[in-house]
Order: structure tokens, then sequence, then C-alpha cells
């Protein structure tokens, strides 16, 4: 496979990226200087050097050289935080605009993906034992909110982890909500605008 084709290949890979879009930033990068594509290629290696996958919520995060432990990240530290309330999400890109939306006080976990509908080993596609590990060691958590896309994968994923959370109801007292109706059928969570993250975690159930 030529340059070419190799660099177009690699864009596919991206989320939410197809071929004929992939195509497109090949012609893009190629329409550019040779400098703003080393500050391009530059930037890349920066961020990805400068940040760090977050021991408790497994979210990334930029590491704050001021500072000695860099195992967690600023929200899992940051003292004024609910520690009561366990917010699960599928990526990153969703948190962050929970975080934008303002509506929500607790703390995260990152499932790190979805679990498509018919597949197999979810425990390849998410941080399943790793959430029951951390709910289990923090004596704390008294609810739990799932927060994933009303998308049928999104819905699958739910009912995964809330199988495997009633089994550690048996065990401790905890609350498992559900994003509320806020928001509708087919909505993705890292789409939706700040109030209706706040209707939606206003109204959990
Ligand atoms: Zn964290």
């Amino acid at each position: 496979m030529d340059y070419l084709r190799r660099l177009e290949e690699n864009f596919t890979h991206f989320p939410g990226i197809g071929p004929r879009q992939a195509r497109r930033f090949v012609y893009y990068l190629l329409s550019r200087s040779n400098s703003s594509i080393r500050e391009l290629v530059d930037l890349i290696y920066s961020v990805k050097n400068a940040s760090r996958e977050c021991h408790k919520c497994h979210r990334f995060f930029i590491v704050n050289t001021n500072i000695k432990s860099n195992d967690n990240c600023g929200i899992c530290m940051d003292a004024s935080r609910d520690p009561s309330t366990l917010m699960v999400l599928a990526r990153d890109s969703d948190l962050e605009s929970v975080e934008k939306s303002g509506a929500y006080k607790g703390l995260y976990f990152v499932l790190g993906g979805i679990v498509p509908i018919m597949d197999k080993e979810p425990d390849k596609r998410i941080r399943l034992k790793s959430l029951l590990d951390r709910i289990s060691d923090t004596v704390e958590i008294k609810e739990v909110i799932l927060s994933l896309n009303t998308t049928p994968d999104g819905e699958n994923t739910e009912d995964i982890v809330k199988h495997s959370l009633l089994l550690l109801q048996e065990k401790r007292d905890i609350k498992i909500s559900i994003l509320g109706r806020g928001l509708s059928k087919g909505a993705e969570l890292e789409y939706a605008d700040q109030d209706t993250i706040k209707n939606a975690l206003l109204n959990r159930h």
C-alpha cells in the first residue's frame, strides 16, 4: 500500500470517520505547508506525551508538572466534589459534555467504549471489572448514575453494566440511576446541549 493509501487508512480508524472523509483529510493535509504539517505533528506528540490515564476514573488528563503524584486527574483529586455519586460514561468526550453543563458535581468512571449488541465478550470492550472494583473499594459511593447514549448499542451496554451492578447491590446498599428521560431516543451524550444534560440529570430515575 502506498503512503497516500496508508495515511487514508489510518484516518478511517478515527471515530466517526469513513473512507470518503479520510480521503478529504489526506488532500487537506497535502494542501498545507511543510511548517504547518510539522506544527500539527509536534502538537500531537506533545499532547500525547503530556497526558496520562487517571488511575481512578480512566479519563485522559494533562499532567500537572507542579505536583509530585500524577496518578489521578484533577477531578478525582478535587475535595469539593461529591464522592457519594459516581457517573459511568462510555468515553472521555461524554465526560467533557457533562462537565461543561456544570450540572454534575460528583465523580466519574469512563468505561472506554460500548458493547455492540450480540457481542459475546463485553469485558474486552469496556472496563467492567475495573468499575466493579472501584465501587467495591469505595464505601463512600452511594449512587451510580449510568449515563450512556440512548442508541441500541448504548442501551445494550447499560443493560450489561446494570446487570453486574445488581449483583453488587445484593451485598451493599447502592442506588442505580439511569440518566433521565431528558435524553431522547437515539441521543448521543457527546452532542447533547447543556440544558438537555441538566434536565436529564434532574429526571434521572
Ligand atoms: Zn480521574
